[in-house]
């Protein structure tokens, strides 16, 4: 069977979404295929909470100002200047006057949740977060027509010179004049993440002890594909944002629940029970994404966070309890851990605080003398019962690996754009963010070039000939 339409969309998340949404209002008649079954629609996207949003002044849920260049400041600081200025601006100038699109599509917004990242003044909260969205978005498309279809993963392309030609899923060969990759990153392809992350020292493969956050659906087939036909590339494979999680979380889609948020007020410990950094760094917001990949160099893949009471209701709940103990011997044989040299950590980060003023609202006085790791703020003993201790595990939210684009989302083959092949999302995220992360930064980039893709295809479709009219 051969389908023909103008526009196909390869992708079922936001960035598809949203070239869906374009190209049909640009009046392309469009296909979207999505891998997952329909009730696990959506993609990474359903499970996000909020977009970065530059404003130059307050806005319904947004507070203050948050303008282009403080924007961009913050993307050149996490990403150490590997982003590309002409895309990062345009995703931030985008980012400024998409939501009242986004609203005409259901979209709703709330303020910011209180206790967590403390965001409201760069963030704007999808009510019902990003479920609510991508349901808002797959509602709008089937009131304009466009056609959906899951449990449809597309596991070939047949290219001609950069030119889109084809898509297949099994035998079925599907024809449009012009196509949008929107597929996401590899994260939950287990054999690629293997192949990236190798095996360590000790004879461990670390990647098998990997949770992936989001959909089991991103395998990167089509990254894999383009990689093999040419298309230029951006950014390293063994790039991805890791964050430590919840060891009982599942092996996919836990979700934004299982993140254990209180590391910089204990002490975090290998399963060796020995500190292996410095927990208290600096902000929470700014480190919690570094702990995946610092879980991840630790034996197993495993590390311990261990508060005690003083730190109850100071970080957002983890969805599960974690281990209590009236004692902290008690703690450590509850976790499995060497009791003896789990005490003696303990004993010497205890001995070592030099407590001042806490305040976990600023980077405070209280640190350690003479303890290595160090811990250079927040450091109270760990010493008033009862104690709490979370597994962590390394949770992969995405893999920075792309396809090289410019302004107009076209793939490119030996620095020649595709006439008619184009990316969105993750796929391309890693032109504007080459490493690192800031908050609510990957809705804005996929929101951004979605939207270009839509229209980009849309028009590269009328432009081609025979124009197919909407089922
Ligand atoms: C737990 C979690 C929380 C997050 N929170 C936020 C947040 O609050 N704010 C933020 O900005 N970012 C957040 N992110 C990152 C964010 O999810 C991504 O940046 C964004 O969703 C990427 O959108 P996308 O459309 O490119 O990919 P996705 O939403 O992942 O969509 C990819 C789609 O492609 C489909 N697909 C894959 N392969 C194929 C194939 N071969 N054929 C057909 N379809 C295919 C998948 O099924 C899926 O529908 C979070 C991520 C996770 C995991």
């Amino acid at each position: 069977m051969t389908v023909d339409v103008d526009v196909l969309v390869i992708g079922g998340g936001n960035a598809a979404l949203c070239a869906a949404l374009m190209a049909r209002e640009a009046g392309a008649s469009v296909l979207l295929l999505e891998a997952a079954p329909r009730e696990w629609r959506g993609g990474n996207s359903a499970h996000t909470r909020n977009l970065r949003c530059m404003h130059d002044a307050p806005q319904d849920v947004l507070t203050e100002a948050y303008s282009e260049e403080e924007f961009w400041q913050d993307l050149l600081k996490v990403t150490g200047g590997q982003t590309d200025e002409a895309l990062a601006r345009l995703t931030i100038r985008a980012s400024s006057n998409c939501r009242d699109w986004m609203r005409r599509h259901g979209v709703h917004f709330q303020p910011s949740l209180s206790g967590t990242l403390h965001l409201s003044r760069t963030n704007a909260f999808f009510m019902g977060g990003g479920k609510a969205l991508v349901n808002a978005y797959y509602r709008s498309a089937e009131q304009l027509g466009v056609q959906i279809r899951y449990s449809a993963p597309v596991d070939r392309l047949e290219l001609k010179d950069g030119h889109f030609v084809a898509a297949y899923i099994g035998d079925e060969r599907i024809t449009a004049k012009t196509c949008v990759l929107a597929a996401g990153g590899f994260e939950s392809n287990r054999e690629w993440l293997r192949e990236a992350w190798g095996q360590n020292e000790r004879g461990e493969w670390p990647s098998d002890n990997f949770a992936i956050r989001g959909t089991r659906f991103n395998r990167g087939v089509l990254l894999k594909e383009l990689m093999q036909a040419g298309a230029d590339m951006i950014g390293d494979p063994t790039q991805a944002h890791m964050v430590a999680i919840d060891a009982r979380a599942p092996l996919y889609d836990g979700g934004i629940c299982t993140r254990i948020d209180c590391v910089s007020l204990g002490v975090v410990v290998n399963r060796e029970g020995r500190r292996f950094y410095d927990e208290g760094e600096d902000f929470w917001p700014k480190r919690y994404a570094i702990w995946g990949r610092l879980v991840a160099q630790q034996p197993g893949q495993v590390g311990y966070s261990i508060i005690d009471a003083k730190a109850a209701g100071r970080f957002m709940p983890p969805v599960f309890p974690g281990t209590r103990a009236d004692t902290l011997p008690d703690l450590a044989q509850k976790l499995g851990l060497d009791v003896p040299t789990f005490m003696q950590t303990l004993n010497d980060y205890n001995a070592a605080c030099r407590v001042g003023t806490f305040d976990h609202t600023v980077l405070d006085d209280c640190h350690t003398e003479d303890l290595l790791p160090a811990k250079t703020h927040w450091a109270r003993p760990v010493d008033k019962g009862p104690f709490y201790g979370y597994a962590l595990k390394p949770g992969v939210t995405f893999t920075y690996l792309g396809l090289k684009t410019d302004e107009t989302t076209a793939v490119r083959f030996g620095g020649v754009s595709s006439d008619n092949l184009f990316v969105a999302g993750e796929m391309m995220a890693g032109n504007v963010l080459g490493k690192g992360y800031t908050a609510g930064v990957g809705m804005s980039i996929g929101t951004a070039f979605g939207r270009i893709a839509g229209v980009q295809s849309a028009q590269a479709a009328m432009k081609s000939g025979v124009h197919h009219a909407a089922a």
